[in-house]
């Protein structure tokens, strides 16, 4: 038999290569950008289309290339940034694997023009999926441009695997960020589909944060420095009154290069301990500078975790440092821990335990985020199918078997069974239990059910929500004094995408100047709350839907409403909250799960504990 081993043709090395080094088209922007950065540019300018899927072009005013070098960029393992083994341990600059153009000339059509400062002329280059199309002289300016076009035209697989454009650009913007905040001395731009998101100038650290959040930030930013032989520290802290309930801006630059830590995250959130309220994350904008050479930095290319030499030291001063900077800026617990449970006030509407005939009246007034109880809403249709709810659990007594679906967040429809008897006993919701104030613990016939309160609260708000935007019924209460709101660049793009659908919700919002927009109305009922963190806390849940899951936009805005507005675990409820909540629950269309998926209801029976009391 002959051999049959044969080494790759590099088209087909260069393509696998690929699948490591791009991902989407966020990896290619984060590769180019790096590119740009070690080129030594002071100006770079980010172009897309379609979310990267169409166009990603980067221009830079760097030191540009030789017409030797630009045909040898595109080689695997060609890199200009380290010669000698040993060069490893003194790594600076951000690429030096070589890798990042001839993956990415693998997978698109790719142009490069580059001349070199001092150079009369350029050079042009055409490759398309790791195949030279034409190499020419041409009259360009100084740096390099590189537009990559129609990512994975080859890899069909690949394209069909992408998320929507939404999805796509927030990873672009991420990536966009993660070089942008470190290099403050360099000028950056964004571009999408010819509108301008970013236009970051020259400047420091605290105005280019401002620059990308918002110049609201000014005033929550508190400097944080100190350096020590192990590392240098240096960056900015965000006061823990505006700390956010989703997880916010947490960067650790490590060298200038983004990196994620768990662990160094949580020597933050330590530092910060009693200042924020349980919910809460801390945001901080952090630069570690340590010696190369006490730092793994040759792990995989679109890792962004590192190994450090000196890991606790470095966790503890990090520690000590912000605690330092707290204190100094005169940091106290100021901040109300209950404030978010007011938002949206329980009691329920109220139950006596008796159900009454259902009388089918469809009430003109009824609120979607009204579950206040109030005399004037009498038992109407959601009575009736509460108690058509209940009718169904009894009539599934036959089965043994109560099924139902609860929607994954990847769309799938996944089934799960509950065995428990479902009776819940009117008469038993009176004695409802509530633990370690998260769940509910009620009886039913063959034993007891636990329901999650948070969980269940958001089920019954998202589905008033849903049903409000359906019929057009959501009702809007006027602000005495209409308050604005500032968003940052990329929030203020998805508020006016999002613009008529917050106020089919009920908000009454208009633009107002840059980045602005003034709130003239709340929805009815959450009239109580804070206009400002209503809508913020919408927009902060939104995306973080957005990321997780592929639902629409009236979906998503739904469950962040309910998200914002639900009691939260943590908050003690009475008696007649906790049978308010089964009671709208088991009202709901679909009670056994929360909007995210997750089950709302378990149960217990009695035989189960007889088993475990061997009886
Ligand atoms: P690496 O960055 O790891 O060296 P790349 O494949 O990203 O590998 O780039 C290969 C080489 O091409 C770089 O080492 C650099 O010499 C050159 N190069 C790439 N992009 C640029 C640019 N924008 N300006 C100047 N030179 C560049
Ligand atoms: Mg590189």
């Amino acid at each position: 038999m002959s051999d049959i081993i044969q080494l790759l043709p590099d088209s087909v090395a260069n393509q696998i290569a690929a699948g490591e080094v791009v991902q989407r088209p966020a990896s290619a922007v984060k590769e180019l950008m790096e590119n740009a950065l070690d080129a030594g540019s002071t100006s770079i300018k980010l172009i897309i289309k379609d979310a990267g899927k169409t166009l990603i072009q980067i221009i830079d005013n760097g030191c540009g290339m030789s017409e030797t070098d630009a045909r040898m960029s595109f080689e695997r393992h060609a890199t200009s940034k380290i010669r000698k083994a040993d060069d490893l341990f003194a790594i600076r600059t951000m690429g030096f694997r070589g890798e990042a153009l001839a993956s990415i000339a693998a997978i698109a059509q790719v142009e490069l023009k580059t001349k070199r400062i001092g150079d009369d002329i350029g050079v042009k280059i055409d490759i398309e999926g790791s195949e030279l199309k034409s190499q020419e002289a041409c009259s360009c300016p100084e740096g390099t441009s590189i537009s990559v076009k129609n990512l994975f035209y080859n890899v069909p697989a690949r394209r069909n695997f992408l998320k929507t454009d939404a999805v796509e650009l927030r990873h672009i913007i991420d990536e966009f960020q993660r070089v942008a905040i470190p290099n403050p001395q360099v000028a950056f731009s964004l571009h999408h589909n010819n509108t301008e998101i970013f236009n970051l100038p020259i400047g420091n650290l605290k105005q280019r944060l401002m620059a990308i959040f918002g110049s609201s930030y000014n005033n929550r930013l508190v400097p944080v420095e100190e350096n020590t032989n192990i590392v240098n520290i240096k960056g900015y802290i965000i006061k823990p009154d505006f700390a956010k309930k989703t997880r916010g801006e947490q960067f650790f630059f490590l060298n200038k290069r983004f990196i994620k830590s768990a662990y160094l995250h949580h020597a933050v959130q330590s530092a910060f301990e009693q200042l924020l309220p349980n919910d809460s994350y801390a945001s901080y904008f952090l630069m570690l500078d340590v010696d190369p050479k006490s730092i793994d930095i040759n792990i995989h290319p679109t890792k962004t975790e590192v190994k450090f030499e000196d890991e606790k030291a470095i966790y503890a001063f990090l520690r000590s440092t912000i605690k330092k900077s707290l204190g100094q800026f005169n940091i106290s617990p100021s901040i109300d821990f209950n404030q978010e449970a007011h938002l949206y006030n329980m009691p329920l509407k109220p139950v006596d335990g008796i159900y009454k005939q259902p009388t089918i009246t469809v009430d003109p007034n009824y609120n979607p985020f009204k579950t206040e109880s109030s005399p004037s809403i009498k038992p109407s249709e959601r009575e009736l199918s509460n108690r058509e709810n209940w009718e169904k659990m009894y009539s599934r007594h036959a089965d043994n078997q109560l099924e139902f679906e609860i929607k994954k967040e990847d769309d799938n429809q996944q089934t799960i069974n509950t065995d428990w008897d479902n009776e819940l006993h009117e008469s038993n919701l009176k004695s409802s239990y509530q633990l370690h104030n998260k769940y509910i613990l009620t009886h039913i016939k063959t034993g007891f059910m636990v329901i999650d309160q948070q969980g269940a609260h958001e089920r019954i708000l998202y589905e008033h929500i849903l049903d409000a935007f359906e019929k057009h019924k959501s009702s809007t209460q006027q602000e005495l004094f209409p308050k604005t709101i500032e968003f940052n660049p990329v929030d203020f793009a998805l508020v006016k995408e999002l613009e008529t659908d917050i106020k089919a919700m009920g908000f009454d919002i208009s633009e107002f100047g840059k980045n602005t927009f003034i709130i003239h109305g709340i929805p009815a009922d959450t009239a109580d709350s804070d206009s400002v963190a209503l809508l913020e806390g919408l927009i902060e849940n939104y995306k973080q839907n957005m990321i997780e899951l592929k639902s629409n936009k009236r979906e998503n805005l739904a469950r962040s409403m309910a998200r914002n507005l639900s009691i939260k675990s943590g908050k003690n409820l009475t008696q007649e909250e906790m049978n308010n909540l089964i009671d709208e629950l088991f009202a709901c269309k679909m009670p056994y799960s929360a909007p995210n998926g997750k089950p709302t209801i378990t149960s217990f029976s009695s035989d189960d504990l007889d088993k475990r009391f061997k009886k």
